[in-house]
């Protein structure tokens, strides 16, 4: 049986590979990485958004821009690090000038996205944002019909993964308090959410 470990590699290596990717030209002419994910193969906590900006696509790593400064804040103010918990997108390379995900982009990602939660099983998916929200409600929250973020941010959503029942906990992206600094105590006192409920799993 391989292990949790080489199962990750192999996904890595098939997005490496992914020639039938709509990004996949954008990626090879800018000399861009995908973006994989990154953290602890064990975490409860998987942190998941939207597609890597050009930081992000320069370096392979999640979420190391402007974005990714505020989600370390936001993090260290629950006393959490990175590296105890695993981040990713849905999207795993950069779209065109950072543009949304086309319904195409996110559907060659998806599978990818699925096994890595099949893989580490976490326990509560943090969506970052509209994308990751919409993708995640859909196949591990299919009752929820039409989630909306400005409804729903901060309030954990039960979900059902292959594995077992989980939490998703809809957050706005770190990118919107980067335009308005009056969302960052919105996002702050979601991170609270996640605290509480990271403190009650059993
Ligand atoms: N925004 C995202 O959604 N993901 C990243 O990795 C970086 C910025």
């Amino acid at each position: 049986m391989i292990d949790k470990t080489d199962a990750l590699r192999m996904i890595r290596d098939q997005i490496l590979a992914l020639e039938a990717s709509p990004l996949y030209a954008y990626r090879t002419e800018n000399k861009f990485f995908p973006v994989i994910g990154e953290g602890s193969h064990n975490a409860a906590v998987m942190v998941i958004g939207e597609a890597p900006g050009e930081n992000e696509a320069r370096q392979g790593r999640p979420f190391v821009g402007a974005s990714g400064r505020l989600l370390d804040e936001l993090l260290a103010e629950i006393d959490l690090r990175r590296e105890d918990i695993y981040i990713t997108n849905v999207v795993k390379d950069r779209p065109p000038e950072n543009r949304n995900p086309h319904k195409k982009e996110v559907a060659i990602y998806a599978p990818f996205l699925e096994q890595q939660i099949a893989l580490i099983q976490p326990r509560i998916l943090v969506t970052l944002g509209r994308f990751a929200l919409e993708f995640v409600a859909a196949r591990y929250a299919p009752d929820v019909t039409a989630p909306r973020i400005t409804q729903l941010h901060g309030q954990a959503l039960p979900g059902t993964a292959p594995y077992g029942s989980i939490h998703i906990l809809p957050l706005f992206h770190p990118a919107v308090a980067l335009y308005d600094p009056t969302q960052k105590g919105i996002l702050s006192a979601d991170f609270r959410a996640l605290q509480s409920l990271l403190s009650g799993l059993t």
